[in-house]
């Protein structure tokens, strides 16, 4: 009997009732045996089954590929928030672990720490740093620009939609598109200044666009260059 070069790790599982081959992208090839299982039939066993072992390890294989090229893709080297004009580099550690997790050990600097081939993970984490940005940033700002126009609101909530950068409901809550950290600060400003004027008038009538125009003048012009702004999202924002 020809012994199998193939690698594997072995897992006994008490619900198991017979010896069982399985591959996954995680863990490779793995050997699931039920509890007092005899192990030293496995190589024999293994090399029965080899080719249909080699064609699932080969099918692996090639998604680990593909996710690391992803990866590798959607990881940014280098994020820029233009609202605070501040710019990280982003540094990748790969690491044994199962998550990904992102810190800032000095400013400027963000680490991702863990399954870093992983594009999905390492996306997520990026994410959660978004929106703690978006939460210390924004939230704040809306504070200033309230009490600069005269205008309180009630909550605020960050978001990240799809298509807008921020809203008001009736009873007085601001969202806040996280997104908005990604644009021109001036930008921001009137979106800011857009969502509290609807505390006095939620609706587009002429007398909100008055009350916009008293703020900020070039609203107009803001319309477009919000336009483009949604077109030079980085992609990994989501
Ligand atoms: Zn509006």
């Amino acid at each position: 009997m020809p012994d199998s070069s193939i690698p594997y790790s072995i897992r006994v599982s008490p619900r198991a009732r017979y010896l069982r081959f399985r591959v996954t992208v995680d863990k490779g090839l793995e050997v699931v045996v039920p509890r007092g299982y005899d192990q030293r039939r496995i190589p024999a066993l293994l090399s029965t089954n080899e080719m249909w072992v080699q064609t699932a390890l080969q099918r692996v294989e090639q998604v680990r590929r593909l996710q690391s090229a992803q990866a590798t893709e959607t990881i940014p080297t280098t994020i820029k928030l233009p609202c605070i004009g501040r710019e990280w580099y982003v540094e990748t550690i790969a690491s044994r672990s199962r998550t990904v997790t992102i810190d800032e050990p000095v400013a400027g600097r963000i680490v991702l720490r863990g399954r870093i081939d992983d594009a999905e993970k390492c996306e997520a984490a990026l994410q959660r740093w978004v929106m703690r940005q978006a939460h210390d940033i924004l939230i704040p700002w809306l504070g200033t620009v309230s009490r600069e126009i005269g205008i309180p609101f009630t909550k605020t909530a960050i978001r990240k939609q799809k298509s807008r950068w921020g809203s008001c409901s009736r009873i007085g809550t601001i969202s806040l598109n996280a997104k908005l950290l990604f644009i021109d600060p001036d930008l921001v400003r009137y979106i800011l200044i857009h969502e509290l004027c609807h505390i006095r008038e939620l609706n587009h009538s002429p007398r909100f666009w008055k009350l916009v125009s008293a703020y900020y003048k070039p609203y107009k012009q803001a319309h477009a260059r919000l336009t483009v702004a949604w077109r030079t999202m980085p992609r990994w924002v989501g």
